[in-house]
């Protein structure tokens, strides 16, 4: 993608950034560390300071990314209340609804402690459950029935003895621990439909193989049929025959090249020669074959490389006008997927012979 991005404009790029938002999920998890341990109100004024460099600034401009896709960051991230004493009534997200100066931004004006906590405004009794305090001696008659609506509203949340819990929610009020997985999962939901393949994500890859094989899923990335869906005119048939129009299962799997790439990685992996048509075919492949899950894992991991390095040699012969060997290709899936496999997937007893001869243990 590099080479890609290099070559090309950012008028391009109108597709999300899915390793920057990948980096970002990473920062809304250091956000609710921060959260769980700060004082009450203190999140109200790094929000207003996100203009800092550092981890705010990526923050808000992944909520950014994310508002698009109809996802509001500082909603679903929210507290449980437990005890109420760490929390901030008005400026918190304890409701899943946003901060309650948000939705009552009167009732916030008269308030004369803007940043009481949960526990001073509620308490546990039903017989006294607010504890109001407002600015003057009495609250102007015409604020009554916003009063009572909030009131009415904020019956379905109790306060008690246990300990406040910030965590990612998911919309329908359900309570997750936050995780990068999560998220991603939530936005593949929102992108792809909820009765979609869901992508899973390989710790045994890099990132950019990772992100790679999602854009390829969500048919997003730059194939000439995309950019010229995208009004930049083009020849759009395939470098390499010549006859078809380059869509993504072109040149990751239809294309003539290509099939014979599968086909010898597919021998060499000693697998049935079913060249896979499209990503979610690929996704799933490996679950066919072996038996144990470390050794599925591996496959998944080979058949991830081999889109990657496809991509990688197209956009070579593209911008760099390297034309590819056969064999060139075959042994850099094989090495990088080595790589990968002994390193990041902790396969310490495979060596090089046994791998390019696809005869180990693990
Ligand atoms: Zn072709």
């Amino acid at each position: 993608m590099k080479d890609y991005d290099e070559k090309s404009q950012q008028s391009y790029l109108i597709i999300l950034d899915q390793q920057q938002i990948h980096r970002s999920f990473q920062s809304f998890g250091c956000l609710l560390r921060v959260l769980s341990e700060r004082e009450s109100g203190e999140m109200d004024v790094l929000l207003q300071e996100y203009s800092i460099l550092g981890p705010w600034k990526n923050i808000m401009r992944a909520c950014s990314d994310l508002n698009a896709l109809g996802m509001d960051v500082f909603k679903m991230i929210r507290c449980w209340v437990g005890s109420g004493s760490s929390v901030s009534f008005w400026i918190d997200n304890w409701t899943g609804f946003g901060p309650l100066k948000d939705r009552y931004p009167l009732l916030f004006l008269l308030e004369s402690n803007k940043t009481c906590t949960v526990e001073q405004r509620m308490s546990p009794s039903p017989l006294s459950r607010f504890n109001w305090d407002w600015i003057g001696p009495a609250l102007p008659s015409f604020v009554g029935p916003l009063l009572h609506e909030c009131e009415h509203f904020l019956l379905a949340f109790e306060c008690n003895s246990g300990s406040e819990f910030w965590g990612w929610d998911d919309g329908n009020g359900t309570r997750k621990d936050f995780a990068v997985k999560t998220v991603r999962m939530d936005v593949e939901s929102i992108i792809l439909g909820s009765s979609a393949t869901v992508l899973p994500w390989s710790n045994w890859l890099p990132i950019k193989v990772n992100a790679f094989v999602w854009r390829a899923a969500l048919d997003r990335i730059a194939s000439k049929t995309n950019l010229s869906l995208r009004g930049i005119t083009l020849d759009i048939s395939c470098e390499s025959c010549s006859g078809f129009p380059e869509s993504v299962d072109h040149l990751l799997f239809r294309c003539p090249r290509v099939k014979t790439i599968w086909t010898l990685v597919l021998q060499w992996c000693k697998v049935p020669p079913d060249i896979p048509s499209s990503v979610s075919e690929v996704i799933s492949m490996h679950n066919a074959w072996g038996s144990s899950i470390k050794f599925k894992r591996a496959l998944h991991c080979i058949l991830l490389t081999t889109m990657w390095i496809i991509w990688k040699t197209r956009n070579n012969k593209h911008f760099k006008n390297r034309i590819p060997r056969l064999d060139e290709t075959i042994g850099d899936i094989k090495l990088w997927s080595f790589t990968w496999v002994k390193n990041r997937g902790k396969c310490s007893l495979i060596d090089w012979n046994s791998w390019c001869n696809f005869s180990f243990t693990m």
